[in-house]
């Protein structure tokens, strides 16, 4: 079996023997956080990502299927794996135990060997996990965001500014003549050109919120959340400007070149229509593309 990439485990346990073990038989695996109570977890599970929890079933302020509980409610949909560790011997304990979220059962006193095989198996499942839900938001082709990782993070920036009354811009880039190109210099170089063209507006960005993302086919957008539409728009003239000058060979476009069209447009969203942002942004590209494209048109109603 291969051994996992470095993980964060969380050792969750009242009896100072136990951790020391735990400790001791883990230490190579993984980075090791402890805690010696149900609260001293739940604050801990707060402050650091972890990929495997070991929890002690019996604790002095609360018990363990409790805290299970509550470590996946407060994770949701996170994929830490939480194995229980227990000298409990009910017949129930460990259909109980799987039964509020654990992965695993472990029995009291550990057995060093047993413990190391189902922690690695756990921390190697959860970096596949974590591997494929990143893979899951990318897009393939040119490595930016896909489009449902676009539509989920516009929603949540979208409540956000809502939120705080900050404003949300859209910019809409659409490859001018693409089909042309691709006939002409066939698809593997539009693939070329698909990548070229992602990571230059990929590279442009620079705040953590904001967002390259591949729309479909030959269309990118770019979320900006806090920034005005002059921002906006200046970011996106200076893209179009620069693709320009970049000069990629186009034989069939009037620019003999490769071109870019964008749409930009900017709201203070009061209420839950997040898709109105993507309609002014397309009608506005819509508008470059009519006044002959290699330019930037802001939505005005
Ligand atoms: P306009 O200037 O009006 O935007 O014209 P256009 O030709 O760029 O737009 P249209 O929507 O007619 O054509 C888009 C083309 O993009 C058609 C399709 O073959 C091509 N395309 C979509 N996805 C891919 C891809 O992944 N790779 C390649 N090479 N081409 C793609
Ligand atoms: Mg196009
Ligand atoms: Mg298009």
């Amino acid at each position: 079996m291969n051994t996992p990439q470095a993980g964060r485990i969380l050792i969750v346990d009242d009896d100072p023997i136990v951790i020391r073990v735990l400790a001791s038989a883990l230490g190579n695996y993984a980075t090791l956080m402890f805690a010696t109570s149900g609260s001293e977890a739940l604050e801990m599970i707060k402050r650091h990502d972890f990929d495997v929890i070991l929890l002690d079933a019996t604790l002095p302020d609360q018990s363990g299927y409790d805290i299970c509980k509550k470590i996946s409610s407060q994770l949701e949909n996170d994929g830490v794996q939480v194995i229980f560790v227990t000298g409990r011997t009910e017949i129930d304990a460990e259909t109980r135990a799987l039964s509020y979220g654990a992965v695993d059962f472990i029995r009291k006193p550990v057995s060093v060997p047993v413990v190391q095989a189902r922690v690695r198996t756990h921390l190697t499942l959860k970096q596949r996990t974590d591997q494929l839900k990143l893979l899951s938001r990318i897009d393939g082709l040119t490595g930016v965001a896909n489009r449902g990782e676009f539509e989920a993070v516009l929603k949540r920036e979208w409540a956000t500014a809502r939120r705080q009354q900050t404003m949300l811009s859209l910019v809409f880039f659409d490859i001018d003549h693409f089909k042309k190109l691709n006939d002409t210099l066939g698809h593997q170089i539009g693939d070329d050109r698909l990548r070229a063209v992602a990571q230059l507006l990929a590279s442009a960005i620079s705040r953590g919120n904001d967002l390259v993302a591949r729309y479909g086919g030959e269309e990118f957008v770019m979320l900006l959340p806090g920034a005005p539409l002059s921002w906006a728009q200046s970011m996106a003239e200076t893209l179009v400007g620069k693709i320009y000058s970049e000069n990629l060979p186009h034989p069939k476009s009037p620019f003999e070149r490769i071109t870019l069209s964008a749409g930009v447009a900017c709201v203070m969203p009061e209420d839950d229509q997040y898709d109105s942002l993507i309609e002014k942004a397309d009608q506005a590209l819509y508008k470059a593309k009519t006044k002959g494209r290699n330019t930037v048109v802001s939505y005005t109603p």
